[in-house]
């Protein structure tokens, strides 16, 4: 629709202007810098940063209600730049001005509820948000939109020039930050860090093609992500790890599109995430805050974080109940299917401790919650929901493992309606699916595989068949026939048809 057909009261709004005065806020020691600089640390005392907006009061003067007829009038519109995160634009990069965002097709990804068989089984009302429904395959686009537009913020302003982006990686923060650098090569170049054989072959094949640097390094993500820290400390680079905070800022859409899905109504919802580098839970959580904040939803929903037994960090840190004696421990990761979410030490850390203080002051009572997983769970749950219409990674198995045993120890109650981030696309870690099929899972993920999941394929080659058709090699026509014949027999044999008279 044409903005000017819009509503007359909509119409002053539904073209965000850039304005807003965005800072780099140290979660340490709160000193704040502006944003002419790519900063990822304190350059005073080196802790993580969020950005916040110092005139994020004048949001408020416009009444929640209004807020959301503006998002809802603002699906129509077709501009590009406003099509994907930037729907959002006021309360993601207000400073950016639209003819420097990037969009490729991220965000608004659909929200599926489950059958009633998997619901049923479940123990609880939910919806799968697929995020591997993004042009990388990942929620990680969304960060990138963000960083990438920023960036190109910085080149249109001639802060920067030939830009490398560099970022360590469980797989997927490669290949979406290699994609949007792509679109905005030559001047911006990428280069990614990963741990070899830690990331799958689908996954490797994404930076490859988009033609980025790619680098595999001995070792795990957490040491690739020092690798990375040192690069971006001592040369010229763009970090582009949820480190960098406009990643946050990016994947904070997530949440306002849960609110929109549910008409802004937060009334028994639980939002579910797994955690590895614990940026996407943090996004989550200022998202849902700043909506709350400007009266956009009245509640806030309550959020599960999840992780596998074998990368728990997270979890240990908040199965102290004593805030005041809680004391956070990096763990040495064990191999996971979550193998995206392998991380021992989250760089967002400070970030979740942080806003989970405020999340649970605010809501008057505890609204987030974190659970862990084994390894076999999180498989047999992605099985099965990918056998009941789903397209779930591994993550969005781990969180559905999470969910039930929440509801088991009564964190999620009769009536909490769960929305459960698939992160990723089924397709990047079909790998995993195959080690179960073929039993073929190495001990250290403790996986062994239920019959009743198991898959394979069947090959139909009948022994008195002498010749079948072959690429280029066509067989002759009564050949053919009989193939046609023999085939379809063995087929209905297997599958136990019966037949039927045909007139
Ligand atoms: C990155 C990633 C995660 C973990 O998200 P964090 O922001 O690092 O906590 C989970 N699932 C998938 C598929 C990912 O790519
Ligand atoms: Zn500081």
């Amino acid at each position: 629709m044409k903005p000017e057909n819009f509503p007359e009261d909509i119409r002053p709004y539904i073209i965000p202007q850039h304005r807003g005065k965005l800072i780099y806020r140290c979660l340490g020691c709160k000193l704040e810098y502006g944003i002419k600089e790519l900063l990822y640390t304190c350059p005073d005392c080196g802790q993580v940063l969020l950005i916040n907006d110092l005139n994020f009061d004048r949001l408020k003067k416009i009444p929640g209600r209004m807020w959301q007829r503006i998002f809802d009038y603002r699906k129509m519109l077709t501009i590009p730049a406003l099509k994907g995160i930037y729907l959002y634009h006021e309360f993601i990069g207000p400073v950016i001005p639209l003819d420097a965002v990037i969009y490729l097709g991220e965000g608004h990804t659909p929200v599926i509820e489950a059958n009633a068989f998997l619901q049923k089984k479940a123990g609880v009302r939910f919806y799968f948000k697929n995020d591997g429904q993004n042009p990388s395959a990942s929620f990680k686009d969304r960060g990138m939109a963000s960083a990438l537009s920023y960036l190109n913020f910085l080149i249109r302003q001639q802060h920067v020039s030939d830009v490398l982006a560099i970022c360590a990686s469980t797989g997927d923060t490669s290949a979406a930050a290699a994609l949007y650098a792509s679109f905005l090569q030559p001047r911006v170049k990428s280069a990614v860090l990963l741990p070899h054989k830690k990331v799958t072959p689908q996954q490797l094949s994404q930076p490859l093609g988009s033609g980025a640097a790619v680098f595999e390094i001995p070792g795990v993500f957490d040491d690739c992500m020092k690798v990375v820290e040192a690069l971006s400390d001592s040369y010229n680079v763009a970090l582009l790890n949820s480190k960098n905070a406009w990643r946050i800022l990016g994947q904070e859409s997530y949440s306002y599109e849960i609110a929109q899905a549910f008409e802004y109504d937060m009334q028994n919802l639980v939002v579910v995430v797994p955690i590895g580098n614990a940026g996407n839970i943090t996004a989550v959580m200022s998202g849902f805050l700043k909506f709350y904040e400007a009266g956009i939803i009245q509640t806030l929903p309550k959020i599960l974080g999840v992780q596998s037994e074998h990368a728990n960090p997270v979890y240990r840190y908040y199965l102290e109940p004593d805030a005041k004696k809680r004391k956070f421990v990096p763990v040495t990761v064990k191999s996971s299917v979550a193998q995206a979410a392998m991380i021992g030490n989250p760089v967002s850390m400070p970030r979740v401790i942080h806003l989970t203080n405020i999340y649970n002051r605010i809501s008057g009572v505890q609204k987030v919650f974190f659970a862990e997983v084994p390894e076999q769970a999180i498989m047999d749950w992605a099985l099965l929901a990918n056998r009941n219409g789903h397209i779930a990674c591994t993550h969005g198995g781990e969180s559905l493992a999470g969910l039930v045993a929440a509801r088991a120890q009564g964190i999620i109650g009769e009536s909490d309606i769960a929305v459960i981030d698939s992160t990723a696309h089924a397709l990047k870690f079909s790998g995993f699916q195959e080690m179960y099929f073929e039993k073929s899972f190495p001990a250290e993920y403790n996986i062994s595989p239920n019959p009743d999941y198991i898959n394979a394929p069947v090959l139909i080659h009948p022994k008195d068949l002498e010749r079948v058709p072959a690429p280029g090699k066509p067989l002759k026509e009564d050949e053919f026939k009989k193939f046609v014949k023999r085939v379809s027999e063995e087929i209905a044999r297997e599958l136990n048809l019966t037949k039927v008279e045909k007139a």
